[in-house]
């Protein structure tokens, strides 16, 4: 009976794109899927609390469930970003992310992995709302420059999108970014850079030299909190500040798997990959080190972001959380583009999904 019904219904479908044409189909399936997504917004069903979702949950290298360091962070009804990888922008719009509605682009420091999407984002924000100001960059010193580098190499897109589209949708009060710098916080120094709505956003300084200045940022809204680490090297002053986070985000590269690509670059006699996999080692925090950092904050959960290198290879996630679980008591995730964290208001309970 039901091959019956399996043959029938193929016989159907053939029948139908016999008639209407595969393009026929194609263009309404379109038509459908378009009404059901345009206009709605992930942020529409989620309760009053502290959500982080991963734009991007990779580093510098390419991997295909992991785009550049992008992650969103909503906190009532204040939408803020920290650092804008290539890839978060177009992440967050088919993610269904409200982009013309953020409040403040953060930054940590200006690897380019970390900067390389922040026209795309400035972008998306502008005319995803026919914003009237600019996109606010907050970042250590230095954001200036970067942002002024942006807003000259955008400057003509700014000026046909005006001219094509009019102010209803591209006014030119709103085009591009502006800086907002503030002085790198000492080791120690928990300094607040943002408040509002209940949301107090701080930065505190960590270990990534010879990068410097470059920070780790700290959520608190209504009893819930998080921090995120950006890049480091396993750092005290990240523990100090993360004490009893209800999540820890974390970056991460396993010094085994990377060893494998610079074991492969010496015997490939390539002295470039050889030198990198190299140096990139001591920059950086190993899975477990980071493991060890939320231990010690007594942090509640660990979200490992920036995951160097990519983990393409079967077996290669359970290689990067080798002795993790010595190391931490708490819930451990390795986040994947689209990772989604709820801490709803005034309670205990951590949420996980993944927006598809
Ligand atoms: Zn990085
Ligand atoms: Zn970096």
């Amino acid at each position: 009976m039901i091959k019956y019904l399996i043959g029938l219904l193929c016989a159907l479908v053939g029948l139908t794109i016999y008639i209407w044409g595969p393009a026929s189909i194609g263009i309404s399936i379109t038509g459908m899927a378009a009404k059901q997504r345009l206009g709605q917004s992930l942020t529409q069903g989620l309760e009053d609390g502290l959500h982080l979702l991963l734009c991007g949950a990779g580093g510098p290298m390419p991997d295909p469930e992991r785009s550049g360091p992008c992650v969103a962070v909503i906190a009532g009804t204040s939408l803020v970003i920290v650092d804008a990888g290539s890839g978060g922008a177009r992440n967050l719009n088919a993610m269904q992310f409200p982009l013309g509605e953020i409040d403040a682009q953060l930054l940590t420091h200006y690897h380019s992995d970390h900067i390389d999407g922040l026209g795309e984002m400035a972008l998306l924000r502008w005319v995803s709302s026919a914003n009237t100001a600019p996109l606010p960059v907050y970042g250590p010193s230095g954001v200036a420059e970067v942002v002024q580098g942006f807003n000259r190499s955008y400057r003509a897109d700014a000026e046909y999108r005006n001219a094509h589209h009019g102010d209803n949708v591209a006014p030119v009060s709103g085009r591009g970014m502006v800086a907002r710098p503030f002085i790198a916080p000492q080791v120690g120094e928990l300094l607040t850079v943002l408040e509002q709505d209940g949301l107090t956003v701080s930065a505190f300084a960590v270990d990534h030299k010879p990068v410097q200045p470059a920070v780790g940022y700290r959520f608190d809204y209504r009893g819930r909190s998080l921090v995120i680490s950006g890049d480091t090297a396993k750092s005290t002053n990240l523990e100090q500040f993360a004490k009893g986070v209800d999540l820890l985000v974390h970056e991460a590269l396993s010094r085994e798997l990377v060893g494998q690509l610079n074991k492969a670059a010496i015997h490939n006699q390539l002295p470039i990959i050889e030198k990198i996999t190299t140096d990139i080692l001591d920059y950086h925090a190993s899975p477990v080190e980071a493991a060890e950092s939320a231990q010690t904050a007594g942090a509640k959960h660990l979200l490992y972001y920036h995951i160097v290198p990519p983990l393409l290879a079967p077996g290669s996630q359970a290689a990067f959380l080798q002795g993790v679980d010595k190391a931490y008591q708490g819930g451990v995730t390795v986040g994947i583009d689209g990772t989604l964290f709820s801490l709803p208001a005034n309670s205990q309970a951590i949420e996980q999904t993944r927006v598809p």
